[in-house]
């Protein structure tokens, strides 16, 4: 039986593996998914491998997105590359194996992970970082007038398919864009896509609107920070509807919940984040919106062998929001727990912080930063986004370029 603590919490043992293991050799660490939490996994590994352990990797996509940078992308401020880890540079550099493909299920009682072409991957300690994606589609939509936030790889290649698709000869009517989703990842990109849409298209004209089923926008940011970001929105001429659920999506329009129907060309769908479904198929408790459980040690409630992290995860005794800053922290704990836990030494706890700093892309050159209850906006918040989000892109590349 493996038993765990944290510090001097005795951790019960609750799923076993049938498989025994010599602690010292041959031992298979897997990671489902390589996004905020798991890139720091793949780049400890590359520095110093935990010895007598092999790594694999699982992603249904060769590149993990960057979703911090996705709204300056969009603005025109970095390129595509810049917001991309290349995963099979990355793996590579480690000496990590990189399965791409789509996992059906975990075999419990073998503990490997089944994959649809068949294969199985056992391991002696798996993590599941997955990420999250937006609440459902309302039924009956058409889904060819919505692209969807996620993945995050393929939504610029999806944007552009679709704004060719329905762009206008010159001089035509506008182009009527709804961005449905008004927490942050929505507003930033609601203020970040006309250079896109000018990029793909040529002169546009546009008509934006933000649509959001809650009556603030950015929930849980301060009053300061919505205030700010709704007179951003309100000077670059984009519509904002408070309280709006969107209830189905036609061909040309949408209709919000209380029958209004609205006319639109395209809708990008950035609603908060829920689970992928998968995860509710695992056979592991979950939380109310199908988040896997976790304990501080970032084992999931009922086994100790797997482990969840980032937006799949819900940490049991204090949740925290969907955010990658989050992800990024778990991190060291997961890399240092992962080699306690194949050791079989307690594990230490993941302590999450509630302060956060959190800034907005506005795709003027300038951003909307809360710190400590404080909202800011200024080129100084822009600086200092692009200063934290290249730094941590640069770790991932120049690891990546440096062993090739
Ligand atoms: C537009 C936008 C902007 C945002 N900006 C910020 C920000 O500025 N700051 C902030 O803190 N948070 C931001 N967020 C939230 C942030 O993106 C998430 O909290 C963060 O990505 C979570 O990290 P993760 O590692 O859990 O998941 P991800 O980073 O999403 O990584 C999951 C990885 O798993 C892969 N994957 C998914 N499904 C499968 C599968 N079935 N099999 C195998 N692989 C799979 C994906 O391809 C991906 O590479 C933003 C979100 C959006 C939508």
């Amino acid at each position: 039986m493996l038993a765990h603590a944290m510090g001097n919490t005795p951790v019960t043992t609750r799923r076993e593996s049938s498989s025994t293991w010599n602690s010292a050799h041959d031992r298979a660490i897997v990671l489902w998914g390589v996004g905020h939490t798991h890139a720091h996994i793949v780049r400890e590994w590359q520095r110093r491998p935990i010895p007598g352990a092999r790594l694999t990797c699982i992603s249904n996509s060769p590149i993990s997105t960057y979703s911090g940078m996705l709204p300056g992308v969009l603005a025109g401020q970095y390129r595509r590359e810049q917001m991309e880890i290349d995963l099979t540079r990355l793996c590579d550099s480690a000496g990590a194996r990189l399965v791409l493909g789509n996992v059906t299920g975990i075999d419990h009682a073998i503990q490997a992970v089944n994959l649809e072409d068949g294969e199985s991957i056992p391991f002696h300690a798996l993590s599941i970082g997955i990420g999250s994606i937006p609440s459902r589609i309302p039924n009956e939509s058409d889904p060819r007038s919505i692209v969807t936030i996620k993945p995050m790889p393929t939504f610029l290649d999806r944007l552009a398919a679709r704004l060719r698709e329905i762009s206008q000869p010159s001089g035509a009517r506008r182009l009527r864009i709804a961005v449905v989703g008004g927490g942050a990842g929505g507003t930033e990109i609601a203020l970040c896509i006309a250079p896109y849409v000018t990029r793909i298209l040529g002169p546009t004209r546009l008509e934006i609107s933000l649509f959001h089923s809650r009556g603030e926008l950015a929930v849980g940011t301060n009053p300061r920070t919505r205030d700010l970001a709704r007179r951003r929105l309100f000077n670059r001429g984009i519509a904002l509807y408070l309280g709006r659920r969107v209830a189905q999506v036609a061909p040309g329009s949408l209709t919000l919940c209380n029958g209004v129907p609205v006319e639109t060309d395209l809708v990008i769908w950035a609603t908060s984040a829920t689970a992928p479904p998968i995860l509710k198929t695992l056979r592991m408790p979950t939380d109310g919106k199908g988040f896997l459980l976790v304990r501080p040690s970032l084992q999931t409630l009922d086994c100790d062998t797997i482990f969840a992290v980032g937006d799949s995860a819900s940490l049991e005794s204090a949740p925290t929001p969907k955010a990658g800053v989050f992800a990024v922290r778990q991190g060291p704990v997961l890399w240092r727990n992962l080699g306690l836990f194949l050791n079989r030494e307690p594990l230490k706890p993941y302590r999450p912080r509630r302060r956060f700093l959190q800034i907005l892309n506005t795709g003027d050159g300038r951003a909307i930063a809360e710190y400590h209850g404080h909202g800011f906006d200024g080129r100084w918040c822009m600086w200092l986004k692009h200063y934290l989000d290249t730094h941590f892109m640069n770790i991932y590349n120049n690891v990546a370029t440096s062993q090739t």
